[in-house]
């Protein structure tokens, strides 16, 4: 269950980072509300947002190397975290989509170069299919003679929509088929018909950007479908007799973006915590610090066992996704759920200790439980993920 020495290193080098980059500019891009484009240039010119970095980390057979970076990334701030790290889940969209000529051409444009880095965006949610994706309406029609995806459809709620360099969306390309006739398409920057919506105020991480994706009559070569049209063709026509397919598009992405997900959950809660004990030892109420109350005491305890635990949820399912097992028992969606409740129960109980210092804008602890909450809900929202673990475990196909 240890680190190697190359994943300690790493995890020391991001923490670094974390504390001389991240820490001190937190506050300041959560009152703004902006992408933080020179926090971005930094993360790209030191190498910590690159396509190298994401390569290697994930291809480190173990799985734990993206986690533990992840995990100090939000440790150092979830919205600064999420401005870069929201990338990656257009790039699980093309790694659980593509084509291996696909990946690699998409995946590095995702992150863009040191001296011009870039965003990426993943777009699966709409107003009305938000838990419910089969629900698409996002829709996609062949133009069998120009060889050209027509791509009609509002997506709501996407980070880094409308600014991305790649936009990897999900689109309904038979309706009748609800979830099994979905595919996923790239859309780069610039493309005519790609433009964005509203752009959402949110509660917490607001250093990272939300908004809608707007397609109208967007027109993209058929070489951008995800995976290529026979592969489409054939999964269609097994759709359309009826037989058990492999996962839908959207569904395959989160699974391997779950781990990631818990991963920044469990920063959010370290930092919570550590920050809790500390005041707990130095505060001084009738006399003596906070901390020799049991009822203090025990509180701390229980946050660093409900980390402890979510964590070692998050690296099983990293390490079994690393190594192609199978999630049986919605091992990703246990692991998700544990990381991202672990978060909102460890911030609301160091808020508590904290008392009304950490409940003002003066204290960090304030922003981390506020963006403790979206990890409940974003990637499935907590009811989803204990769905899907409910049909794992029965072999029923729950609804
Ligand atoms: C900051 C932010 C960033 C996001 N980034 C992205 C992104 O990059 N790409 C993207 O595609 N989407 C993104 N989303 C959208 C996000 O994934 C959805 O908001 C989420 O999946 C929930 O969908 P919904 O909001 O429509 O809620 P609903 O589906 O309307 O759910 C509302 C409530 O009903 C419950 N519920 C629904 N169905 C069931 C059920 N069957 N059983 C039990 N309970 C149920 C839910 O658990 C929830 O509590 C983002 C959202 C936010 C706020």
């Amino acid at each position: 269950m240890s680190l190697n020495s190359d994943q300690r290193t790493i995890q020391t080098w991001v923490h670094d980072f974390a504390v001389s980059s991240m820490r001190p500019i937190a506050h300041e891009w959560d009152e703004r509300e902006e992408t933080p484009w020179p926090f971005i240039q930094e993360a790209a010119s030191i190498g910590i947002y690159s396509f190298e970095f994401f390569a290697n980390a994930y291809a480190d057979p173990s799985g734990l190397t993206l986690m533990v970076a992840l995990e100090e990334l939000a440790w150092g701030d979830a919205g600064l975290c999420m401005s870069i790290m929201g990338s990656t889940l257009a790039v699980a969209g093309l790694l659980a989509a593509g084509t291996p000529e696909q990946q690699m051409e998409w995946i590095p444009a995702c992150f863009g170069t040191p001296s011009d880095p870039q965003v990426a965006a993943f777009a699966v949610s709409e107003a009305d299919a938000g838990s419910d994706v089969s629900s698409l309406r996002t829709r996609a029609v062949y133009d069998e003679a120009s060889d050209e995806w027509v791509l009609n459809g509002t997506k709501a709620w996407i980070t880094n929509g409308g600014i991305a360099a790649v936009h990897v969306v999900v689109a309904t390309v038979d309706p009748t088929l609800g979830a099994r006739g979905q595919a996923s398409f790239v859309i780069p920057a610039g493309t005519p018909g790609l433009r964005m919506g509203a752009k959402f105020q949110k509660m917490g991480i607001r250093a990272s950007h939300t908004a809608e994706v707007i397609l109208d009559d967007c027109r993209i070569p058929g070489r951008f479908l995800l995976g290529g049209r026979d592969r489409l063709e054939e999964r269609l026509a097994r759709a359309r007799e009826g037989a058990r397919s492999s996962q839908q598009a959207a569904m395959a992405t989160f699974e391997l973006s779950r781990p990631a997900v818990g991963a920044q959950a469990i920063g959010i809660a370290r930092a919570a915590f550590e920050f809790a004990l500390d005041h707990a030892k130095e505060r001084v109420q009738f006399g003596r610090p906070i901390i020799e109350n049991q009822a203090v005491s025990f509180a701390l305890t229980d946050m660093a066992t409900t980390i402890d635990s979510a964590r070692l949820l998050v690296w099983r399912a990293a390490s079994m996704a690393a190594q192609q097992q199978p999630f049986e028992r919605g091992e990703g969606s246990m692991a998700k759920l544990a990381a991202s409740e672990a978060a909102v129960s460890v911030t609301r109980q160091a808020l508590q200790i904290l008392g009304g210092y950490g409940y003002t804008r003066e204290c960090p602890v304030e922003r981390w439980h506020r963006d403790s909450l979206i990890y409940t809900i974003f990637e499935g929202t907590s009811e989803i993920q204990r769905l899907i673990i409910a049909r794992n475990l029965s072999g029923l196909k729950l609804r």
